[in-house]
């Protein structure tokens, strides 16, 4: 049983494609071209450049490689295919896939030989996003401190009213450094540990199981600029 294209359980998946941009877009009108950032003599020049330009290629590339994810074949093998020694049962979707790894419950696919490069890049692109996210808030937040008081941040923040007023005036910079924080440190783990497991050969379920079955990262990035939909075993092993 092949998942369909649009069903309920890749709600996740459409929405990381809806709120990246979005995101993206709030983040660079409030921090990337706030009068603190845009005005920090070390961003004069290319600097605020190179920061947009990562913002805005990193947005972009991760939602392309959400969008392999939810078109490619995880690889599937049908009833009717012959044994194939690296495939693994899903028991969350009920398919057989090659180089089975997991199911993810976040993108509501398998993923497999077929989608396994897309996600890990992808992992890899959104926690470059992540960082820069969360270096640039927190660098509006700290400018912003300073303006505020001759003192720094510790001398803007020494009362109740002036920590309200520093909040209120920092909103955007406060919920992008948390948001920052926390998803790039959860997607920079994530994004290791596959990088690791595809340098190691020990991308999927059973070729962890059975060292003989290790290969190399070659295996996972071969003919990355294919799509698959319905494709047969032999080009998923081939
Ligand atoms: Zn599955």
């Amino acid at each position: 049983m092949r998942s369909p294209l649009f069903s309920l359980d890749r709600l996740g998946l459409f929405f990381l494609i809806v709120f990246i941009p979005i995101g993206e877009l709030v983040f660079s009108r409030t921090i990337l071209f706030s009068p603190e950032i845009t005005n920090y003599p070390c961003l004069q020049g290319n600097g605020l450049v190179v920061l947009v330009a990562l913002s805005k290629l990193t947005c972009l590339l991760s939602v392309v490689l959400l969008l392999c994810i939810w078109y490619a074949d995880p690889g599937y093998l049908a009833e009717d295919d012959p044994e194939c020694e690296v495939a693994q049962h899903c028991h969350v979707c009920d398919n057989t896939v090659v180089d089975f790894d997991h199911h993810c419950g976040v993108l509501g696919t398998c993923i497999g030989s077929g989608n396994m490069k897309y996600f890990i890049l992808f992992l890899n692109t959104v926690s470059i996003l992540c960082l820069n996210v969360c270096v640039c808030s927190l660098l509006c937040f700290y400018l912003s401190c300073v303006a505020s008081s001759a003192g720094g941040v510790l001398g803007a923040v020494n009362t109740l009213e002036k920590i309200k007023t520093i909040a209120l005036k920092n909103v955007f910079s406060i919920v992008f450094t948390i948001i920052g924080i926390y998803a790039s440190l959860f997607c920079g783990f994530l994004a290791i540990f596959y990088d690791v497991m595809a340098f190691r050969g020990t991308f999927s379920y059973k070729r962890r199981k059975y060292p003989h079955l290790r290969g190399h990262c070659g295996i996972v990035f071969r003919r990355l600029f294919t799509l698959r939909r319905n494709s047969s075993r032999e080009a998923l092993l081939h």
